[in-house]
């Protein structure tokens, strides 16, 4: 049973799970607010808990005989019509997600909602363009076929929800895999109004479920469940490990996309302008970014140039609303997280990190009533004491970039490679043989030269070491939501 839906920026949203095709609620339920006034809880959700878990999971495994036999063509229309449904409603998504998250509303209203179109259009393209590797050995011909694998768990995290869960529904339903999505406890809203979206392009029942819940609470009962074929993680490296566990036990294949402490290389050949309009962009959203280039490692002969440039266009943020669309800095998305922020911050002035610029809260005029509500630290640039130092070798996942200088190519790509993390890496030079060699020689799942979070959704997408294991995008998703076949049939078979 659905309770009444409560209003959010002008949108009724179901604050319950949708499972089988329909709206439950449960008892106990969790508090949302928005970054954007704290003072008020927005809603009371639906938490999930084991039985829950339980009920979508039994639904997911109903739905999925019949959703795996439509084949990639009997599922390609379910997925165009989600797409154009995304399209048709990016006002009210965009106008949900910006309350319940705070990004900034200008890219949630011109990009990153429509991405979700994008993911649902390309995955339903992808599997209908799929052709069999074929090829004869042994005289035998061999045909490699994908079969759907089961049930999926997907679990995001709270930055960039709607986009992140329609990039990791997308390649599963599209497999032919039914999907039970558990959002994060931060952002949970734009994942019911998806809920929304799917009942009304009509995909069967089951197909498609959402648990609402506490990670630590509902997540275990979703990730332990031997019915669960697939398991596909948002998050950070200390979720990952334990759902990797889980996915162990039950002898289940697992992709985490992690954390990241992606490197902004700055060679002394490059457009130093460009270099540094995209250093300073890494403070957007409050840096809330897991691709960001957050340490700063510039060649020292220009090391004083670009910090002028740097500082000229940090100067030129604008912390405030996110509706404000001169507002670049969001307010973070918890008073938590700003804690842990400020406690990287604070333990480095310790350790002997020296800040550059920033490094306090910022109340905006209009908190000047509730400054204890005001989520926003300042845009913050600090120079490590050492390269072991914790704000160097930690994901802050806040407005906290580091600076450091190299000599040579070779500490740079020396510093570059020194944590445990490997997102995402930036190069800026102007030399075409040093981007084929420092881009060759650093390790992380993408690197971009002279150019900052340009995607192209076929591509292979992931993270090493700490930021993870597996690789979304393309055939690549696909590929782990399959069971990859291989069919060999003697060459003098006849019909
Ligand atoms: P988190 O690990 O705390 O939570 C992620 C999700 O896991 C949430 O839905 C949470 O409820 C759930 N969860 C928590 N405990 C669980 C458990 N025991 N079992 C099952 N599920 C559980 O991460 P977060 O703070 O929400 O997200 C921030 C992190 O995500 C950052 O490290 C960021 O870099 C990373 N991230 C990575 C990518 C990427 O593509 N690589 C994208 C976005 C964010």
């Amino acid at each position: 049973m659905e309770r009444p839906r409560v209003e959010v920026a002008g949108v009724a949203v179901s604050m319950d799970h949708y499972i089988g095709g329909g709206r439950l609620s449960s008892s106990t339920t969790f508090e949302d607010r928005s970054p954007l006034d704290w003072s008020t809880v927005l809603a009371e959700v639906s938490a999930g808990d084991a039985s829950t878990a339980a009920a979508a999971l039994s639904a997911a495994s109903a739905a999925f005989e019949d959703w795996a036999a439509l084949g990639p063509s009997g599922r390609a229309p379910y997925l165009y019509r989600l797409a154009e449904l995304v399209d048709e409603r990016v006002v009210e998504l965009a106008a949900v997600e910006c309350v319940d998250m705070a990004m900034r509303h200008e890219s949630l209203r011109n990009r990153v909602i429509s991405r979700g179109a994008r993911n649902f259009r390309a995955y339903a393209e992808l599997a209908e363009e799929y052709e069999e590797r074929v090829w004869s050995s042994n005289g035998t011909i061999n045909r490699v076929q994908r079969l759907p694998a089961g049930p999926a768990v997907v679990i995001t995290p709270w930055n960039a929800p709607f986009m992140l869960a329609t990039w990791k529904l997308a390649p599963a339903l599209a497999a032919g895999n039914p999907v039970v999505l558990k959002p994060a406890e931060w952002s949970p809203l734009s994942a019911s109004l998806l809920a929304d979206l799917v009942d009304e392009a009509g995909l069967p029942p089951g197909v498609f479920n959402l648990v609402q819940g506490v990670g630590a609470d509902v997540g275990p009962a979703l990730t332990t469940d031997p019915r669960v074929r697939r398991l596909s993680f948002t998050g950070s490296p200390a979720t990952a490990r334990s759902i990797g566990a889980a996915a162990a036990a039950n002898i289940v294949p697992f992709t985490a996309e992690l954390g990241g402490k992606g490197a902004l290389l700055v060679f002394a050949d490059s457009d130093l302008e460009a270099a540094a309009r995209v250093a300073a962009g890494q403070f957007d959203d409050s840096g809330q970014v897991c691709l960001a280039g957050t340490r700063l490692l510039v060649e020292a002969s220009v090391a004083d140039d670009f910090l002028a440039r740097f500082n000229y266009h940090v100067d030129a943020h604008v912390l405030g609303d996110s509706h404000d669309d001169a507002v670049t800095v969001t307010p973070m998305i918890h008073p938590d997280h700003v804690a842990r922020v400020e406690g990287f911050i604070e333990r480095g002035l310790l350790a002997g990190d020296e800040v550059l610029r920033g490094g306090g809260r910022h109340v905006p005029d209009s908190w000047a009533g509730q400054p204890e509500h005001a989520l926003w630290v300042e845009p913050t640039l600090i120079s490590p004491a050492s390269n072991d130092s914790e704000i160097v070798q930690n994901e802050v996942f806040g407005p906290v970039l580091t600076f450091q200088t190299f000599i040579d190519e070779d500490e740079a790509v020396r510093l570059a490679n020194s944590t445990d993390y490997g997102l995402s890496a930036t190069l800026f030079t102007g030399s075409t043989n040093r981007a084929e060699r420092v881009g060759g020689a650093l390790r992380a799942g993408t690197i971009w030269v002279n150019c900052f979070l340009v995607r192209d959704l076929t591509a292979p997408f992931g993270g090493l070491g700490n930021s993870g294991i597996g690789r979304e995008g393309g055939d690549y998703a696909l590929d782990f939501h399959s069971d990859l076949k291989t069919l060999q049939v003697k060459n003098e078979t006849t019909a």
